[in-house]
């Protein structure tokens, strides 16, 4: 017996651990026509129209081991589902295998040590409550249908971020499946640890199973919204430079975000403390000296609080895309102008800013290559159906030159942008070259890959 399956945990008896379903596999492959096709494939964004050729709907590491074996005799590329919130397909193929993990959402926590073991079909909605009903948060995003899979293999940020650290910072263990169907553990190659901490998605292997650190739950979240409306664009501008100055000096409990949105800014200011406590008291007093008005602070249940920030549900159709990491307002001030102007005349087209920085720039050394950068922008763009409207489409293409022109260079590799050619140095800069050599280690065959997938050094 190893020492790992002699400890106690919740939610699945001991024998399951550490790899859940070893031995043989019982996949089925599903082809386009076929019952319970559209349902594997569908993206959360809907705009995406990528058919794999074969879906393997895998319930097992067995299982997935097969389908990369299956795709390998076949000579076919395999892409890698697992919540389906990509921002544009890169979990799908055209024509290639897909290997879909959502039927994988096993969880387990070890007694003791309060490890969390989570299966990447896992989404974010259903992480949050099972631990919460346990007492332990494990910071993560926001929105419900995210997969813990992909947002961990990228990084993971959310409302507890600045206090506790990425998600990907408190993965402790991972085991995946390589491009020639084998199993890899982090045990035995630690720098797999590394790369799947924030250098992971969809690159050298398939994520079946992932260990994380938990930190005791917060009670409740307390969180107030602000917003000036009837802006014009200096007034928008001025909203976004204040929030900037506020924002820096916010205490490691508090997350804030200003929204950018026509002629509306809203800043959204949440903490794990009381809303009576001094830091979130003077942010209120300089958000509402600023032009903001608010109706009021509101203290919830932390299950209920984060269940206000789930998101609407899916599949919509959208071109969201980062619009970069910032040092502060600084590095956008030549292009905020414009910025707001497009914003303003654009419906449909929003511009955020989140705060990072805190506890995310003394995390591990790690794949995620951004932790001094305490700002991250995000550029999205929502329309009711069909194809994106053509005011939209200029609008977003005004903002996105707007932020290179400024010298905006680095974007989160989770916010994927399919338009920008310099993306390997965008998401992952100096670590790089390191998950390069990884790719070739485990993926020598380029066999786990999607357009913006990592590259074998020689390609
Ligand atoms: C509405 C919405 C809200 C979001 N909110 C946040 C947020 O608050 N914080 C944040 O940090 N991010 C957020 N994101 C971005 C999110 O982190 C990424 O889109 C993430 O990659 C989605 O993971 P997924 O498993 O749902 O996606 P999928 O579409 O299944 O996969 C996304 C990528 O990860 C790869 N991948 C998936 N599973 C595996 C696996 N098991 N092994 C290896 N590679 C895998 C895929 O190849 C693909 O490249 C949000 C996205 C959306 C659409």
């Amino acid at each position: 017996m190893s020492s790992i399956s002699r400890r106690s945990f919740i939610g699945l008896s001991v024998a399951a651990l550490p790899a859940w379903g070893q031995g043989k596999s019982a996949n089925s492959y599903l082809k386009p026509g076929d019952a319970g096709y559209e349902a594997a494939r569908r993206p959360f964004n809907s705009t995406v129209l990528l058919k794999p050729a074969l879906i393997a709907c895998c319930r097992t590491e067995a299982d997935v081991c097969a389908a990369v074996k299956h795709a390998k005799d076949a000579g076919l590329p395999v892409a890698v589902k697992s919540g389906g919130h990509a921002f544009h397909g890169s979990s799908l193929n055209e024509g290639g295998l897909l290997v879909e993990l959502s039927g994988m959402a096993n969880r387990l926590l070890e007694k003791d040590t309060k490890r969390f073991t989570a299966g990447p079909g896992l989404k974010l909605k259903d992480c949050y409550s099972w631990l919460l009903e346990r007492g332990r948060l494990l910071p993560a995003g926001s929105c419900g249908g995210v997969g813990l899979a992909g947002l961990t293999l990228g990084g993971g940020y959310g409302l507890f971020s600045r206090e506790f650290g990425l998600t990907c910072d408190h993965l402790t263990q991972v085991r995946l499946v390589d491009g020639n169907g084998e199993i890899r553990d982090s045990r035995d190659e630690p720098e797999l640890l590394w790369a799947c901490r924030g250098g992971g998605n969809g690159n050298f292997g398939i994520a079946t199973s992932f260990t994380f650190e938990t930190q005791i739950a917060p009670k409740t979240l307390a969180s107030r919204k602000f917003t000036a409306k009837g802006l014009d664009t200096p007034g928008l501008a001025r909203r976004l430079e204040r929030w900037f100055e506020i924002a820096t000096s916010l205490p490691e409990p508090c997350f804030s975000a200003v929204i950018l949105n026509g002629s509306q800014a809203t800043v959204l200011l949440s903490s794990t403390k009381s809303a009576e406590g001094p830091a979130f008291v003077n942010a209120t007093k300089a958000l509402l000296q600023s032009g903001f008005g608010s109706k009021g602070p509101v203290t919830k249940p932390l299950g209920i609080a984060i269940g206000r920030y789930e998101g609407r549900p899916g599949p919509l159709p959208f071109d969201n895309v980062s619009a970069g990491f910032y040092r502060g307002f600084e590095d956008l001030r030549s292009a905020a102008g414009g910025i707001c102007a497009t914003v303003r005349e654009t419906p449909g087209l929003i511009f955020q800013v989140n705060t990072l920085g805190g506890a995310i720039t003394r995390g591990p050394d790690s794949a995620y290559a951004h932790r001094e950068l305490p700002f991250l922008g995000e550029l999205q763009a929502y329309w009711e159906k069909g194809t994106i409207p053509t005011k939209l489409a200029a609008g977003h293409a005004s903002v996105r030159q707007a932020l290179h022109d400024a010298g905006i260079r680095r974007h989160y590799g989770n916010y994927p942008d399919p338009r920008i050619t310099d993306w390997a140095t965008a998401y992952y800069g100096a670590t790089y070259a390191k998950l390069q050599e990884i790719k070739e280690k485990l993926d020598p065959e380029d066999r786990i890959r999607h357009p913006q997938s990592v590259r074998l050094p020689n390609a």
